[in-house]
């Protein structure tokens, strides 16, 4: 066995490895991003818009622009309403039922359900608060329909006739100058074996990365078996702390010295190797001084060396 591990070049193999790892993760996530491009789109704009409408001094017309073009491009946006601070509609992306009001008011559905808001104009609309890095998550990996629901119901259980119930998530921004405020009224559509993707994707890269920790391991072990330190030990604690073990094992060698003949690592004071009997330090010729393994020249008397 360790015959067979001494042959093979595991650096090689682990630099191959990783590059083709690379490229298997790039595929990966550029394939899965193209499944799921719509809903980033709509986050990366969303947290763009809410970002700049939070500020003191925000271009409305150009808040609007970009409210218009995600709620174009999100099969997702029930619609997008800007409202001053008397809760009147001053803009609608996309001229929903909504916007027919003059005012849109939102209440709380009950004193016992923090995240559920009711409008009194849709009374079988309810309004489920998101905050940003909730609507990220639901936006991307919510199974809306079933889960969304399923916790709401579990929720009100109480009411009889949930399941007339419309459900929209909404997230808002708010402008604390000028009390307005932007709500982001959301249906999640999910992705078509979006999940199913992220599992297998995500088993992939589990995998890949296994198959490298596993490698690197072997890779410590061959090299202390040729290096005369006990493979099981290094090889052991690169399987446990893998990147870590390997920096400790490099220091640990540094530190000793390496027999040029042999590969064994030695002690800093042993003079002759204690595996082949080599005198572990070159001295030089002429003058004795110690000689440094890539040295051409004796760094003291300038002698030249020879091999
Ligand atoms: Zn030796
Ligand atoms: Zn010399």
């Amino acid at each position: 066995m360790n015959s067979i591990i001494e042959k093979i070049n595991f650096k090689k193999i682990i630099i191959i490895y990783i590059i083709i790892s690379i490229i298997i993760g790039i595929g990966l996530i550029l394939f899965i991003g193209s499944k799921f491009q719509s809903k980033i789109e709509f986050i990366y704009n969303y947290h763009e818009i809410s970002n700049e409408f939070e500020k003191n001094n925000y271009n409305l017309e150009n808040i609007k622009n970009k409210i218009n073009k995600i709620s174009e491009n999100s099969k997702d946006v029930v619609d997008i309403l800007i409202l001053n601070n008397e809760n009147e509609i001053i803009y609608s992306s996309k001229k929903s039922e909504f916007a027919e009001q003059n005012k849109f008011i939102l209440n709380k559905k009950n004193n016992t359900l923090n995240n559920y808001f009711i409008n009194p104009n849709y009374n079988n609309i309810t309004f489920k608060l998101n905050s940003k890095d909730e609507l990220i998550i639901n936006t991307i990996l919510s199974n809306f329909d079933l889960e969304v629901k399923k916790e709401y119901e579990d929720e009100i259980f109480y009411e009889t006739d949930f399941n007339k119930q419309e459900m929209y998530l909404l997230s808002y921004s708010l402008n604390n100058n000028t009390g307005e405020k932007i709500y982001f009224i959301n249906q999640i559509n999910p992705v078509v074996n979006g999940k199913e993707y992220i599992k297998i994707g995500l088993a992939i890269a589990i995998f890949l990365f296994m198959i490298y920790w596993v490698l690197l391991a072997l890779y410590v072990y061959q090299d202390a078996l040729k290096s005369k330190l006990s493979p099981y030990l290094w090889g052991g604690i690169t399987l446990i702390t893998n990147i870590a073990g390997l920096i400790v094992y490099i220091i640990y060698k540094k530190n000793n010295k390496i027999c040029f003949k042999c590969g064994a690592v030695q002690n800093q004071r042993n003079i002759y190797c204690t595996y082949c009997g080599t005198k572990l330090d070159k001295t030089c010729s002429k003058c004795g001084a110690t000689i440094f393994d890539k040295d051409e020249y004796c760094s003291k008397c300038g002698e030249k060396i020879k091999e």
